[in-house]
């Protein structure tokens, strides 16, 4: 059994490291015949045994990289200290020898919620007017719009519950026709139809930007009904009068829709986290990974991404890849990023923040053994490319960048509803599209910002709840927030960042 006390925390019996729980001071007694050689922040490493100069490294049953000096038990364990090894080969890495039966995944308490459904795709979690830009020249005069429309016309629509203006940094001064436009053209086009949007098309645009109506939507749909040129309108009076009408129109609409229970195959909701410690990786990341399981146990559809977190378990996740092309096209994605991050001159190692560091974790695969674990354990059904839509249930990875404020808004293209958000060291993150919820990993997180969290996965650590208990409570709050009986922090305030869509193509 890996040590558990209330100082440390091992996690497989193959470590050779722990973390310490709190601070610890020099001299503490941590185990039989062992004791702190110096002061040891809280979550950071802490040697069980010596580890000669070489040696491996061992957390989570992984090697985390390889001692630069020998480090005699007991010593903290910081990131100055060993070196990282070689990524994982991509090559014929084998897949579906780790599939997990659905009957042996944890049974969810409920198994239907209150959403809004849609003619195709998952349902909303909430009833808004989504209003796009096709360039960000369009974004200020589409912001005062939304400011007016909110304090206007919205009190008219009961059944609305807001308006969003997706004022994305994309659509010109582009390589458009860049290979990898495609990336962020998806994301505009998959965003103009989020199941948040009910269906109702309004898409602004300059009129003589790159980033065409007909390259993001099908021809029947540009219409006057759906689409506004700020250029086709004489000056400003005339310009907000047009936008106001539009939004009523659609409004009115809008207001028709109503929650209705569902299945949970009509829910899909993201994982993401961000501003992670040693400790995500062993409360909040798990407890969320056991929601992602009852969730997907029930039918719903659960993505994560952040490929540069992946990266090191890359191998864990083709064990669990349902066929052969699921575990290609997971290859392909990590190649791709490969070479995106060497054409720009680092590595996946380039990824961990010095919040990360502060929070104990040493390197990239530390961080990516944590991170991993949000996805639970159930079969990945499907590989996406970023802001790709999924076509199956269950277990989905999205290959989006690891950088919170990308991989949202990727997620948000993809169709998400709802996006449970794990963090260390803390973040305000918050999306205006669909809900957040957040689930720190450590209690004095929570206290620290107790009326910004809405989760502490804290007790984890301290023996006082289990990942079952935390997960269930975390699988709760998912159904709740989704159904719109309850409302997390970054809603309640307000606090929610930009649609900052991921593009690799080039600027011109
Ligand atoms: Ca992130």
């Amino acid at each position: 059994m890996p040590i558990q006390t209330p100082d440390i925390i091992q996690i497989k019996d193959a470590d050779n490291v722990a973390v310490a729980v709190h601070d610890l001071e020099a001299g503490t007694a941590i185990a039989p015949d062992l004791k702190t050689r110096q002061t040891i922040p809280q979550a950071h490493k802490i040697a069980l045994k010596d580890i000669p100069a070489g040696g491996e490294i061992i957390r989570y049953g992984v090697v985390l990289g390889y001692a630069k000096d020998p480090i005699p038990a007991g010593s903290w364990i910081n990131e100055h200290m060993l070196t990282l090894p070689a990524s994982p080969s991509l090559d014929d890495m084998p897949w579906g020898t780790h599939i997990v039966p659905k009957e042996e995944l944890p049974v969810p308490p409920r198994t239907t919620w209150m959403g809004y459904r849609n003619k195709t795709g998952p349902a909303g979690t909430r009833n808004l007017l989504g209003i796009v830009t096709t360039v960000q020249c369009a974004a200020g005069v589409v912001k005062v719009a939304v400011e007016r429309i909110r304090r206007e016309l919205l009190p008219k629509y009961p059944n609305v519950d807001g308006v969003v203006a997706v004022t994305h940094p994309y659509g010109c001064g582009v390589a458009i026709n860049a290979p990898l436009a495609h990336i962020p053209i998806r994301a505009v086009t998959n965003v103009i139809r989020h199941p948040n949007f009910g269906g109702e098309v309004m898409v602004v645009g300059l009129g003589c930007e790159k980033l065409t109506y007909d390259r993001i939507l099908p021809p029947e749909d540009i219409t006057p009904e759906n689409v506004l040129t700020l250029q086709d309108w004489a000056g400003h009076d005339a310009m907000m009068n047009a936008l106001l009408d539009m939004a009523d129109r659609k409004l009115r609409k809008l207001n028709e829709r109503r929650r209705e229970e569902l299945p949970l195959s009509e829910l899909l909701i993201g994982m993401q986290c961000g501003g992670s410690d040693a400790f995500s990786g062993i409360t909040a990341n798990p407890s969320a990974g056991y929601a992602a399981d009852m969730l997907v146990r029930g039918g719903a559809t659960v993505m994560f991404s952040e490929v540069t977190e992946v990266r090191d378990g890359v191998q864990m996740l083709a064990a669990r890849c349902v066929n052969e092309s699921v575990r290609d096209r997971l290859a392909a994605e990590m190649k791709w990023y490969d070479d995106y991050l060497e054409a720009g001159g680092v590595d996946r190692d380039a990824n961990p923040t010095p919040g990360n560091k502060k929070g104990g974790l040493a390197n990239i695969v530390e961080k990516a053994m944590g991170s991993i674990a949000k996805s639970g354990t159930s079969p990945i059904v499907e590989v996406l490319s970023p802001a790709e839509k999924p076509t199956q249930h269950g277990l989905i990875y999205a290959a989006t960048p690891a950088s919170d404020i990308v991989c949202g808004p990727s997620q948000v293209a993809s169709g998400i509803g709802l996006q449970v958000f794990m963090t260390g060291r803390g973040t305000p993150y918050g999306l205006d599209i669909c809900p957040v919820i957040k689930v720190c990993s450590r209690n004095e997180m929570k206290e620290h910002w107790f009326d910004m969290i809405d989760i502490s996965a804290g007790d984890v650590a301290v023996g006082k709840a289990t990942i079952a208990d935390v997960g269930t409570e975390i699988f709760n709050m998912i159904l709740d927030v989704a159904s719109g009986v309850k409302q997390p922090y970054s809603d309640q305030y307000g606090f929610h960042n930009d649609m900052c869509i991921f593009n690799p193509a080039p600027i011109t």
